[in-house]
């Protein structure tokens, strides 16, 4: 039963890589653009705005693997000093890429100290749910307002809005119950109908979303179609990149999810081999020592 946790966080890190990597092919592009140059676009090539090689990831997996090393530093904690300081450095180590939202949090944080910016209405963007998985990990078995409060206590360092947090807490929740083994079914019960009770912007059924922008609103409709209408890892992200707009971060947080859901033996074996060797290495360790502080996973006993 462990070792099933365990190879579901596994599966949910890689898949927010894989994610990211596919999706940064399309970032920007409108559908039509992507149909004109790729058909169905299913393989990690690189390329895109940022002309990656092919497997490079981008600042969603980054500024995950930083978030994860700052809870990892504060012993399983999500503490907002020590995640600022981890996005300080993270934004020093000069990334392929960095969302407006991010940077103004992190400039906010070197000019006051605070950790924490001011509410912000414009300040929905997806970058602070993008990145929410090594909380989800961390606190897998936690009580719900545990959880809920850690994952604002991370987003609000960039971003201070109520969407923001509502999408990242149901976020880190649909992964969290994926590691239960949890199916679609129970997932939209228990984690999307009371989001969108208490948000109702984010009702996804109706009119297919596309090219989603980085409004977390958009960004989550368009993951939640995604997730909701299909029945595996591979065709869920196709499905969800091949409608462009934001489409490495649709991509990364349907693949943190995705992951979660069909496990390690989900994950397309050509994708893994195409992603980046060192981002492979670190998405798998960290899943693992995020684990270690889960109070779920340390009920199961060690394998
Ligand atoms: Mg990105
Ligand atoms: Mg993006």
């Amino acid at each position: 039963m462990s070792s099933e946790i365990e190879s579901r966080a596994v599966a949910a890190y890689l898949g927010l890589a894989l994610g990211d990597a596919l999706g940064a092919t399309l970032e920007f592009m409108t559908p039509r653009e992507i149909v004109a140059q790729y058909g169905v676009h299913r393989r990690i090539v690189g390329g895109g705005w940022l002309r990656l090689r092919a497997g490079a990831v981008t600042d969603d997996t980054t500024m995950s693997l930083a978030l994860g090393e700052a809870i990892l530093a504060c012993g399983g904690q999500v503490d907002a000093l020590s995640v600022a300081q981890a996005f300080d450095a993270w934004m020093r180590d000069k990334p392929v890429d960095i969302g407006n939202t991010v940077r103004r949090g992190v400039l906010h944080y070197r000019q006051t100290g605070q950790a924490v910016v001011v509410m912000d209405e414009q300040a929905a963007g997806n970058g602070a749910c993008m990145r929410v998985l090594p909380v989800a990990l961390a606190l897998f078995g936690k009580e719900e307002a545990h959880v809920r409060e850690a994952c604002r206590i991370q987003a609000q360092v960039t971003h201070n809005n109520p969407l923001s947090d509502a999408g990242s807490f149901a976020v880190a929740r649909l992964v969290q119950g994926a590691l239960s083994g949890m199916g679609l079914a129970p997932l939209h019960a228990q984690v999307i109908r009371p989001l969108i009770e208490e948000q109702p912007v984010f009702a996804f059924r109706g009119r297919r979303v596309e090219n989603p922008s980085g409004y977390i609103v958009d960004t989550l409709r368009a993951v939640f179609q995604a997730l909701f209408d299909n029945d595996s890892f591979e065709s869920s992200l196709v499905d969800v990149v091949n409608r462009g707009g934001d489409a490495d971060t649709t991509g990364a947080i349907a693949g943190m999810v995705a992951g979660a859901l069909y496990g390690l033996e989900g994950l397309p074996g050509n994708w893994l081999a195409s992603l980046d060797r060192e981002i492979r290495v670190r998405c798998t360790e960290q899943a693992r020592a995020l684990l270690r502080y889960s109070p779920q996973f340390q009920a199961v006993g060690p394998r």
